[in-house]
């Protein structure tokens, strides 16, 4: 897929690592929004955002100014020099936001996760050229947020960023919205896309921000979407994750950025070698595990002779117990070598099982 790097977006967007995208979840008064942008451009941020149309749960709670509000971003573009982007969720906001000279568009999670307002909104956006950042589905479905992106690519658009915002989950977590992280990482091996995550959905408090934007970095993201408000507790939506301008600022200046690789000989040479003892040590584990299953398949053998059960739950039992003592005096975890033992401990009894039904292996 053609993508174009948000370098060469053309908006004058400083690339450097990270590139933050900010402004409140939404637009409320005049005052506020603007306020909230000129804080967050103080405080670095490349590109505003605010939400003009708010997708809600559940009616009745706030949703959106609507198109009133688009003019207040315009106006914290020119106090800032700064590029403005929308949440679009249908053709009639792809109208209004580009009559308001809006420079760059998303779709939210809500509007991702849904083939045929993805689709309207693509047609409508045919022959524009506009970059749009792509939410992540609300569900872990690595495929359908690519479809999204193949929908933009089939009407020519090819600015293109993706924003990781988190999966729901129906279990109450630390999260709002569960990282996942394998699914970004998936998404950026098959479409070689700039990655920008969201800590603000994900954490849905203010408690993780910090730790998630961090990861995001080390997982080599290219930017952050952080929600800020000049009064965050009192916001209008969202308010539990928004943060001040000023400890959006704080978050983004702890932040230690790692280089992707390093064109340094002495450290690639080090890195290499400790990669070549980590493959070293991996074979030997399999190989180990590959003797232990042998002598299970064993024991099976003798136990069908001598017509015994295959668990012996005591002998279960010291095995768990003796092993993350052990474990632990070796700096393991013991949750850790628990679920590992457990792992092994179901394979081997799915061994000796085919051994005492004189069944094959069924593949897993
Ligand atoms: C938002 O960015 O304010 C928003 C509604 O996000 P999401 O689509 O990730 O829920
Ligand atoms: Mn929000």
């Amino acid at each position: 897929m053609e993508i174009t790097k948000i370098k060469d977006w053309n908006l004058g967007i400083n690339t450097t690592k990270p590139i933050v995208v900010s402004g409140p979840c939404s637009a409320e008064t005049e005052e506020q929004t603007i306020q909230s942008c000129l804080g967050v451009a103080a405080q670095g941020a490349n590109i505003l955002r605010a939400g003009i149309w708010k997708p809600r749960t559940r009616p009745g709670s706030f949703e959106g100014v609507g198109r009133e509000g688009l003019p207040w971003l315009k106006t914290a573009s020119r106090l800032t020099g700064l590029p403005i982007t929308v949440e679009v969720a249908n053709a009639r906001h792809v109208y209004e936001a580009l009559k308001n000279q809006v420079d760059i568009l998303w779709l939210g999670a809500r509007t991702t996760v849904n083939p045929f307002s993805v689709q309207e909104i693509a047609e409508a956006l045919k022959g524009v050229d506009i970059p749009v950042m792509i939410k992540n589905p609300i569900n872990p479905d690595l495929k359908l947020w690519m479809g999204a992106f193949e929908r933009f690519e089939k009407v020519g658009i090819t600015k293109l960023a993706a924003i990781h915002r988190g999966f729901a989950s129906y279990h109450n977590t630390e999260y709002r919205n569960q990282p996942q992280w394998e699914i970004p990482i998936e998404l950026r091996r098959h479409l070689d896309i700039e990655m920008v995550c969201d800590p603000s959905h994900i954490c849905g408090n203010r408690k993780n921000l910090f730790k998630v934007a961090q990861k995001a970095m080390d997982l080599n993201f290219e930017g952050l979407m952080i929600e800020s408000h000049i009064t965050p507790d009192e916001a209008w939506s969202d308010a539990a994750q928004q943060v001040t301008p000023e400890n959006f600022g704080e978050l983004i200046r702890k932040l230690v950025i790692r280089d992707s690789d390093s064109k340094n000989a002495t450290f690639n040479n080090s890195l290499d070698e400790l990669r070549h003892q980590i493959d070293e040590i991996d074979e030997q584990i399999i190989q180990f595990i590959a003797k232990r299953m042998d002598i299970a398949r064993e024991i099976g053998q003798q136990k069908k002779d001598s017509n015994i059960a295959i668990l012996q739950m005591s002998r279960w039992e010291k095995v768990l117990k003796q092993r993350s003592d052990y474990s632990e005096s070796k700096g393991l975890s013991k949750k850790f070598v628990k679920g590992y033992l457990q792992e092994i401990h179901k394979e081997s009894i799915r061994q000796q099982t085919a051994i005492m039904n004189e069944t094959e292996l069924e593949k897993v």
